[in-house]
């Protein structure tokens, strides 16, 4: 979809994988004059203004907002209740604000504790594209490319201010999708947050066995595909399984249960049983992949 969309001054809070993106995404577009990006880290995000990502920055956030347009929180979810109290008392009269994270209700929650009568200028969104890799380094401008944005507004948000979102996220390449934050929280329980979980205990518990040196040399290319989730950022992922306790404790519960089965398939050697597990598995991949596949050759 080709959209005409442009905006003088977008800040971006966390100038990392997801941040950076957004920003080369948009620059690559010509869609913004100007992005002044927001951190801690005055290095990280000099090297942002090297690498052509930002225009300027501020370690402040009230002065790096002043004066946006849009604003984007793209922090570790953890950070964003803080984040959303300092922006609210200098947020401009017309600007809008948006999110990245990766749980909706409790950026949501921060916001609307925040921003009072402006909470209708919150629009929660959610990429989902990223790598396990992070920081501004491993940003690139086509990470949105035909990828899925989902953003949860609530009944009390300003439309207009969805539409601008929305139309931001399009002229990234992305296509964008609304639910409730609670199904959102929900779904992504089970297709994102519960593979990382598997994938950071798997690891774990291999590197602390007594040999675990022999175990990842000799390990295959397919532990390391199953696990390459495993690199990513573990303070994102610790407040994500925070952020999310109760849908994720929910499904990790579901998950050892179904665990146990293949458990006394396993023991009690039910192979008819093994092999009806792994053939539904294998053919509801293979299905998910080809509807993805004539999905994206749609777009
Ligand atoms: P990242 O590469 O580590 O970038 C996060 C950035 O946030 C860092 O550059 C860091 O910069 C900054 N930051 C951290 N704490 C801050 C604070 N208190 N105040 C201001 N800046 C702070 O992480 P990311 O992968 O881009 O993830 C960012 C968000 O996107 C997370 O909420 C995550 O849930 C969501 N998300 C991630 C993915 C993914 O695959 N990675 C996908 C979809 C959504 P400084 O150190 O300079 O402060």
């Amino acid at each position: 979809m080709t959209i005409d969309w442009n905006v003088e001054r977008i800040a971006i809070v966390g100038v990392g994988l997801i941040g950076g993106s957004l920003a080369r995404a948009l620059k690559a577009a010509c869609a913004v004059t100007e992005v002044i990006g927001i951190g801690r880290n005055e290095p990280n995000l000099r090297r942002a203004v090297e690498l052509g990502v930002i225009d300027r920055f501020a370690t402040d956030v009230e002065a790096g907002v002043d004066g946006a347009d849009i604003v984007v929180i793209a922090t570790p979810v953890g950070a964003m209740q803080e984040l959303c109290g300092r922006i609210a008392p200098v947020l401009g009269r017309d600007s809008v604000v948006t999110d990245v994270g990766s749980v909706k209700r409790a950026p949501v929650e921060a916001a609307r504790a925040a921003f009072g009568d402006n909470f209708t200028r919150f629009v929660p969104g959610h990429p989902v594209a990223g790598t396990e890799k992070s920081g501004v380094e491993a940003s690139f401008a086509e990470l949105y490319r035909q990828r899925t944005v989902i953003l949860t507004p609530d009944p009390e948000t300003d439309p207009a201010a969805v539409q601008r979102i929305t139309d931001m996220w399009y002229t990234t390449g992305a296509r964008v999708t609304t639910m409730t934050f609670g199904d959102h929280d929900r779904i992504l329980a089970t297709t994102s947050h519960l593979p990382h979980m598997l994938a950071f205990a798997l690891v774990d518990f291999v590197a602390s066995s007594n040999d675990a040196d022999a175990h990842f040399e000799l390990a295959a290319g397919g532990f390391y595909d199953f696990t390459r989730i495993a690199s990513s950022d573990p303070v994102m992922w610790r407040d994500i399984s925070l952020a999310n306790a109760d849908e994720l404790g929910a499904k990790l519960r579901q998950f050892a249960d179904h665990l146990q089965k293949v458990t006394r398939a396993v023991e009690d050697g039910d192979g008819a049983w093994l092999q009806r597990a792994f053939g539904n598995a294998r053919r509801a991949r293979t299905d998910a992949l080809v509807q993805r596949e004539r999905c994206d050759s749609k777009k």
